[in-house]
């Protein structure tokens, strides 16, 4: 079962998502008015469909019409959600700011998948020369065989939302 769990300190809107987003799924209704920062955890999300996509995309455009100093900060973005970000444009609002995501990794010697969540400022990061982000994907080995692991994405099709809609400078 989808939900949303909310929870509001200091003007600060913290929400986290579980579950499939789809035709029906809450957000939850907040005054956005008086909120400085919505922080949303997505690390429990699994799935979303186009009608969760429009209701997303309802929801968002609503928080932000209210609220046009609202600050959006994304969090443990999970692939699922990666995919989506990549393949829709307006999918994530142009003042979010994506805190961490997940970046899936394969074992070519004996098929073990794992992940590990990028951080922002650690693992990527906006480069002020260039104007977009730059992507410093960590290593990883194998838990199960100790090989080193591969990326299971196409890291230019994968990490090309970071930089959707940014206009390098140099
Ligand atoms: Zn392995």
């Amino acid at each position: 079962m989808a939900k949303t769990t909310s929870e509001l300190k200091n003007g600060n809107l913290m929400l986290k998502i579980s579950g499939a987003i789809d035709e029906h799924f809450d957000f939850g209704q907040f005054k956005f008015e008086e909120i400085r920062a919505l922080y949303i955890n997505f690390s429990q999300a699994e799935a979303i469909n186009s009608r969760g996509i429009v209701i997303w995309i309802r929801w968002f455009h609503d928080a932000i019409s209210r609220n046009k100093k609202l600050s959006i900060f994304f969090m443990e973005c999970p692939r699922v959600l990666v995919e989506q970000f990549n393949l829709i444009g307006s999918f994530v609002p142009k003042e979010a700011v994506i805190k961490s995501f997940e970046l899936p990794f394969t074992c070519v010697a004996c098929e073990t998948q794992s992940s590990t969540m990028l951080i922002e400022g650690k693992d990527y990061a906006l480069s002020e020369q260039s104007g977009l982000y730059d992507v410093y994907p960590p290593s990883m080995v194998c838990q199960k065989c100790g090989k080193p692991m591969e990326l299971d994405v196409f890291p230019k099709k994968y990490f090309n939302f970071l930089n959707r809609g940014r206009v390098p400078l140099a």
